[in-house]
């Protein structure tokens, strides 16, 4: 698969600024392995504070021209992306799977939301619309305009290394944005081939830029330097708080999607079979590596023994292998670190007295697998109840009543998405307004969608992507007085 992605024409080992495809200026180039095999793909440039100061000039430079076309132009762009995209789904998602590990059939899914997300922004760019406020005033006029914010700075993560780009990339083009974007160094070939739809879309030399190399250079020059006024990151709240911290000099604007530690809560009178569904889905897909996948399982008394076996059932089942292996449903992990953590949450857990229902260990398969993992009889003294794990390991905890679970839910510092499981109508909405997360899940274990705002509240993040509601974080309002009328 390896000659098939790196002869596909979509594999670019070079960074993209103002229009060019360039190596470092040291020269150093990086080695990227796959996940499943360990064995090298290819190589990227290891940019630095340089690089990342020439490509925000570009940006900075394209950004008059950009700005200043029409919505329809720039719309009619991210309608080719989209296009693209998807006319080359299989290519893209073969290369997703190659670097990030996921089987092929949530790569297909991944890069089909991508498609979606810029066509969603491709739309809502011919919505930009102002106000007209009724004036105090006889002789003026009130209006607001909606401005592009300038030079947006874009810093993702490598468990959704081409749909992260799509939502901050598609978001800032139709605002009218220019973008300088940095990937994963662990998945950059996702990354830099947003460089490669943007030429073939038309879209202006300098608009898109896309480096890769030292996360602090090019994470500290785009936070300091000031012709960047927006940083949009998803990643990791201890590097998001980071940036955040060094984007304060310069007040600029932020937009960030950061951890979670969601829980997931079957109720009584939940349907059984879909809850144990949708445990399935909200914990294991992409390996529990996504930042809303299930972290904590509480279970009501009631169904807590069916539910705990009906799912280890299903779990032990889950097809483990390469993600091109057809009918796969766990891939490998991203790294030795990633299964070092599960292990460290595992192990923790059973030493405080949890029980194995399902996995517990190292994958046969060696590399960075790891069994799909079910632990029982959590208890909130355990890591892995405040932690996010970030791999297969799902914990169940026991409840009594809903004000219990309530408490033990809120409890983190986190509140990205929670979900819950309950045919009682009632209890649905007092539940989903007193738990303190930014999305809920409700009968439903995945609930992303490009139609609706994706974000976090505490320190999960601020800001959303996707909906009607994703381009206002690229967009500064501007109001004008008109008097002596
Ligand atoms: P994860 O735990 O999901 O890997 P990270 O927050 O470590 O999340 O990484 C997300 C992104 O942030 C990656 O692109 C990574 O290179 C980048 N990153 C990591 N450290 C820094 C830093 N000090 N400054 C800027 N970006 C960083």
């Amino acid at each position: 698969m390896k000659e098939a992605v790196r002869n596909s024409g979509w594999m670019r080992e070079a960074s993209l600024i103002g229009g060019a495809w360039v190596g470092a200026d040291s020269g150093k180039a990086h080695e990227v392995a796959n996940p499943a095999t360990g064995e090298v793909i290819g190589t990227i440039p290891v940019c630095g504070k340089a690089e990342t100061r020439r490509a925000i000039e570009a940006a900075h430079a394209a950004f008059a021209d950009w700005s200043g076309r029409t919505a329809a132009e720039r719309a009619a762009m991210l309608h080719e992306m989209a296009r693209l995209i998807r006319e080359n789904i299989e290519a893209l998602a073969q290369m997703l799977t190659l670097e990030q590990g996921k089987p092929l059939h949530e790569a297909r899914g991944e890069v089909s939301i991508s498609a979606s997300y810029i066509q969603w922004f491709a739309e809502e760019a011919r919505r930009i619309n102002g106000d007209i406020i009724p004036s105090p005033w006889k002789d003026r006029r009130l209006l607001v305009t909606r401005e592009p914010v300038g030079v947006v700075g874009a810093i993702t993560p490598w468990n959704f290394p081409f749909s992260m780009i799509a939502r901050k990339l598609g978001a800032a083009l139709a605002a009218g944005c220019t973008i300088v974007v940095k990937p994963a160094e662990l998945t950059p070939y996702c990354g830099l081939v947003w460089g490669l739809l943007a030429e073939k879309a038309g879209v202006p030399a300098g608009v898109v830029n896309i480096l890769t190399g030292s996360s602090s250079e090019i994470g500290g020059e785009l936070t300091a330097n000031p012709l960047v006024r927006k940083i949009t990151f998803t990643g990791s709240t201890r590097v998001g708080k980071l940036l955040y911290e060094q984007s304060a000099s310069t007040m600029k604007r932020m937009s960030m999607e950061l951890g979670g530690n969601a829980p997931f809560i079957v109720f009584d009178d939940a349907d059984l079979d879909r809850a144990v569904e949708g445990a399935v889905a909200a914990k294991y897909r992409n390996s529990g590596q996504t930042c809303v996948c299930t972290n904590r399982f509480y279970i009501q008394d009631g169904i807590y023994d069916a539910f705990a076996e009906k799912f280890a059932e299903r779990v032990k089942a889950l097809k483990v292998g390469s993600g091109f292996e057809p009918g796969v449903e766990q891939g490998p992990l991203i790294n030795e670190a990633a299964v070092e953590k599960v292990e460290e949450h595992v192990s923790d857990a059973l030493g405080k007295g949890a029980r194995a229902l399902a996995g517990g260990k190292r994958h046969a398969l060696g590399q960075s697998f790891f069994e799909p993992t079910v632990l029982a009889d959590a208890t909130a003294d355990m890591s892995v109840a405040r932690e996010e794990t970030f791999g297969p390991l799902a914990v169940l905890f026991r409840f009594h009543d809903e004000k219990e679970v309530i408490a033990a839910a809120n409890d983190t510092e986190f509140g990205l998405a929670a979900y819950l499981y309950t045919r009682d109508l009632a209890r649905t909405f007092r539940v989903s307004a007193a738990l303190e997360y930014g999305m809920v899940g409700i009968n439903e274990g995945i609930i992303t969608t490009e139609v609706a705002p994706f974000g976090g509240i505490k320190e999960s993040g601020m800001g959303h992507e996707g909906s009607v509601y994703g381009l206002n974080d690229y967009l500064n309002l501007k109001y004008l007085s008109v008097g002596g009328l």
